[in-house]
């Protein structure tokens, strides 16, 4: 991977204690190397290698007692400039704000219409309408209307109507109509860029003239990823690209590339299946993430979304008077599944990202964990202590489990109880201070 190829030429340089103008132009060449094999475009590779060879004389790596660091730093930095510096938002300012979502069959624009409705109604306090444009695939709209009713934002259909531009019109209408700010409008794509779907949504977009228009790309498919961006910009010429499947095992390069190619801003990353699942997208943090310092500004605000504060000062209470159980426990397993994927979180802390990336963690690895809880009664649930040898017994016959997981578990949950305690003292507190700086 990217990240792999990287860590290897900045790891050659680092660790030296002298360095040589030969060895930062080889560093250099193997850094452009590890871009081209993870689809960076060729001419941006050069570019931006070269602007990372200039800087590193400028800078004086040659004399300084870090080299590696330092090289890392001018890396990161032309890798943040790359990909466009700041974080862009999208432009909400229409009455109703039209929002088109444009790109190729099974790039995930369903998905992600879902999940941007599911954003801007749940941390934009909008009132969002999709609509539903694909007159091909009756499951495309099948499917949207699974993803509205999963998120409760209504879907606008028109059965047997073959019209899309006419669709899209009649929805802003309704929008109109019922006080929605916001109409998503979810296009037909093709498996192939070809003429009739190009005019088609092209028609479409001059006929609701849209404040935001959005490509949908799969960051799989690399340097396809880039020549389609090219042909919908040269249609659409677009306001911003969404990246998707960002969570699997993709190649850096599109988003790279994608920038500088069409000069527009990538506005969001789509990490998931899962609603939820969907991040506007840093440059900063991607930078930090392919250098493989982690992702975690990302990872505490993930944390923090799922932070309900009456519920964490019952749980203070609890904790405090030992009343902590497997209820409770159950409770904190559901916060962290709803964080995400669990490959993913754990992706986003530092160093960890790389050491997993070959290791398959299911979202079900915590099954285990509530059969053998679900399999005991309330009272044990409530207090814990009750369970002695008997009761493992049964609760572990019952989850279809073995004694020794069972053992396992009121382990852990134990060494949880006492980490808690221990966060409300003033160690805890120190540590969370130093977390949110
Ligand atoms: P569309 O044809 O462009 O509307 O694409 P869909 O939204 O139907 O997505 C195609 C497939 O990709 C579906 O199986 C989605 O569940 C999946 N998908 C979409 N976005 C993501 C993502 O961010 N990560 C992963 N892993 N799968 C995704």
């Amino acid at each position: 991977s990217l990240q792999d190829k990287l860590d290897k030429a900045l790891h050659n340089i680092s660790g030296r204690g002298k360095i040589t103008e030969i060895n930062v132009a080889e560093t250099v060449k193997e850094i452009r190397r590890a871009l081209v094999d993870a689809d960076v475009n060729y001419k941006v590779a050069k570019d931006l290698t070269k602007r990372v060879q200039d800087k590193a004389l400028g800078q004086n790596v040659l004399t300084s007692l870090t080299p590696g660091q330092l090289m890392t730093k001018i890396v990161h930095d032309e890798l943040v400039d790359l990909m466009g510096g700041s974080q862009e938002g999208i432009n909400l300012s229409g009455k109703p704000t039209v929002i088109l979502i444009a790109g190729l069959q099974g790039s995930g624009k369903t998905t992600f219409s879902g999940k941007l409705a599911n954003y801007l109604q749940t941390k934009r306090n909008k009132k969002p309408l999709l609509v539903a444009c694909d007159v091909y695939r009756p499951a495309a709209i099948d499917q949207l209307k699974v993803l509205g009713g999963q998120i409760k934002v209504p879907v606008y259909t028109e059965e047997g109507s073959t019209n899309p531009s006419t669709i899209a019109e009649n929805a802003i209408n309704f929008a109109k109509a019922n006080n929605h700010d916001v109409v998503i409008v979810d296009t037909a794509g093709r498996l192939a860029i070809d003429e009739q779907m190009m005019n088609e949504i092209k028609s479409v977009h001059y006929f609701i003239k849209p404040q935001e228009t959005l490509f949908v790309v799969d960051s799989m498919t690399g340097q396809d990823a880039v020549n389609t961006a090219k042909a919908f910009n040269d249609a659409l010429n677009f306001d911003g690209v969404v990246l998707t499947k960002l969570d699997g095992d993709t190649r850096g390069g599109a988003a790279l590339t994608i920038r500088s190619v069409v000069e527009k801003p990538i506005k969001f990353i789509s990490t998931g299946e899962k609603m939820e699942a969907l991040d506007l997208f840093y440059p900063e943090r991607m930078a930090d993430r392919i250098l493989g310092m982690g992702d975690v500004v990302s990872l505490v605000e993930r944390a923090q979304e799922q932070f309900d504060e009456e519920e964490a000062k019952k749980l203070h209470k609890k904790i405090a008077k030992n009343e902590f159980g497997f209820d409770d426990f159950l409770k904190q397993i559901n916060q962290i599944k709803k964080m995400g994927n669990m490959k993913d979180l754990m992706g986003m802390i530092p160093g960890v990202g790389k050491a997993i990336k070959d290791v398959e963690i299911s979202d079900d690895a915590f099954k285990h964990i509530e059969a053998i809880i679900y399999s005991m009664t309330p009272e044990e649930r409530r207090k814990p202590s009750i369970i002695n040898t008997q009761r493992k017994n049964r609760i572990a016959k019952g989850a279809g489990r073995k004694i020794e997981d069972v053992n396992q578990l009121m382990k852990q949950f134990d060494q949880m109880g006492k980490m808690m305690k221990m966060m409300q003292g003033p160690q805890g507190k120190q540590m969370m201070q130093m977390m949110s700086k």
